[in-house]
């Protein structure tokens, strides 16, 4: 029998990729840009989950639609008949990550991601477990339907260690539909009646310290920025602490004073954190005090790149963590211009023999272009400067290796002579 696609038992709307457009996604790759799609079966609406088949009616993988760009993010390249057990299969096997990691039942860090996107088979899905409390963030209308669903796994999964589920959506939700229909002003009303939509899809309020590496912090999930904490610097923020006894150091874009503290708890004489955000500056003063620490601290809410010209030649480590400045490619020029301008600052102020720990977490500028940023800095400065380690995102943060594009923090440490 010569079945279609159409022709097939199918429950989902489908998508048949051109015959020389299969290759990415037989090779797991988890997006379909549209590019590829040859025609429809249906008629999808942004979110729905639809099937993609080849040409000749091969199926190739089931994932959610999308109206821009990427016409479908795959979250399995298998037949699903149930998606609850799916979501299941891979809530165990992303636990299971984490508890071979030891994050699990630490008694010293009990704030990682459970749930990272395509690094985890689940596009569109951040999931954040902060002692108890597991923060959702889902990036695509797709996900953010199964909220509900998750739910429900997580309350099978962690049982009781489960106190609530807060849904930190609404903004990343409205800043895809910003991407995706920028000019849709009927749309921008429906973004703004959204903003207010976050909240406890499960308990209520409860602890919001956490521990990581022993030290404590201050968690705001429902006003601070991603899911609250910038999980994703645990293992750099440990390297920190190995360069910062007894020295003098500057933490910029410090954010909630992950970096701050550490350089404190290690024994650092000094640190100036510094962030435009005055709420940054409180949540930064307010984690320090959180922690038993000798050196002094002064927060300064201020322009990074006017402070560092402002400031004296008087630090030994300078952390640079700016927020991504480039979130499409159009911005991507302007991005590593950027990037260069700030570590040409700082390698021109910091103390001979100085270390400096450089990052980049922009997913459009890859590890070469930030390399070439910071070496256009480095020549700029005239300094002579040695890359001391490579870092990147920590093991909760998994990338698939078919997708390398999940790989979006890029660090440098540097010591500059
Ligand atoms: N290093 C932080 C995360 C940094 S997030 C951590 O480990 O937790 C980026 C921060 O940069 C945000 O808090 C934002 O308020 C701040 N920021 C953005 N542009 C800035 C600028 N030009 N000057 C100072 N701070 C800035």
């Amino acid at each position: 029998m010569n079945e279609t696609p159409a022709a097939t038992k199918q429950t989902y709307p489908a998508l048949i990729l051109h015959r020389g457009k299969t290759h990415a996604v037989k090779r797991f790759h988890p997006w379909v840009f549209s590019g590829a799609v040859k025609s429809k079966n249906g008629n999808p609406d942004q979110g729905d989950i639809v099937e993609i088949f080849s040409e000749d009616g091969e199926f190739l993988g089931m994932g959610h639609f999308g109206t821009g760009s990427v016409s479908a993010r795959l979250f399995s390249f298998k037949k699903v008949s149930n998606l609850q057990d799916l979501w299941r299969e891979r809530f165990k096997t992303a636990f299971a990550l984490r508890r071979s990691l030891g994050l699990t039942e630490s008694k010293t860090t009990n704030a990682y991601r459970l749930i990272n996107a395509e690094g985890d088979g689940m596009p569109g899905l951040i999931i954040d477990w902060y002692n108890g409390t597991a923060v959702i963030q889902c990036h695509s209308k797709g996900m953010n339907a199964e909220k509900e669903n998750f739910v429900q796994v997580l309350k099978e999964g962690y049982a009781d260690r489960l106190v609530a589920v807060y849904d930190k959506s609404a903004a990343t939700l409205n800043h895809k539909f910003e991407a995706e229909k920028a000019e849709d002003e009927t749309q921008q009303a429906a973004i703004n009646a959204q903003k207010s939509n976050d909240g406890y899809l499960f308990g209520s309020e409860s602890e919001k310290i956490v521990l990581e590496n022993g030290h404590r912090f201050s968690v705001d999930w429902a006003l601070g920025q991603k899911t609250g904490f910038f999980i994703d610097q645990r293992d750099n923020r440990n390297l920190l602490a190995r360069y910062a006894q007894g020295k003098t150091v500057l933490n910029t874009f410090c954010y909630s004073g992950g970096f701050s503290v550490y350089a404190l708890k290690a024994g650092a004489t000094l640190v100036h954190s510094v962030d435009s955000s005055a709420k940054a500056i409180d949540w930064t003063n307010e984690n320090v005090k959180l922690n038993s620490t000798t050196g002094s601290h002064e927060a300064f809410a201020a322009d990074v790149f006017d402070f560092i010209k402002a400031s004296t030649n008087q630090y030994d480590l300078i952390v640079l963590d700016p927020p991504a400045f480039a979130k499409a490619q159009s911005a991507r020029h302007h991005a590593i211009q950027a990037y260069t301008r700030l570590n040409a600052a700082a390698f021109k102020k910091i103390k001979p023999g100085g270390i400096v720990f450089t990052f980049s977490c922009s997913q459009v500028v890859n590890q070469e272009m930030f390399i070439g940023a910071v070496t256009s800095a480095a020549i700029e400065s005239g300094r002579n400067i040695r890359v001391l380690h490579h870092l990147t995102q920590p093991a909760d943060h998994p990338v698939s290796i078919f997708n390398p594009e999940g790989l979006y923090l890029k660090g440098l440490v540097l010591h500059v002579e």
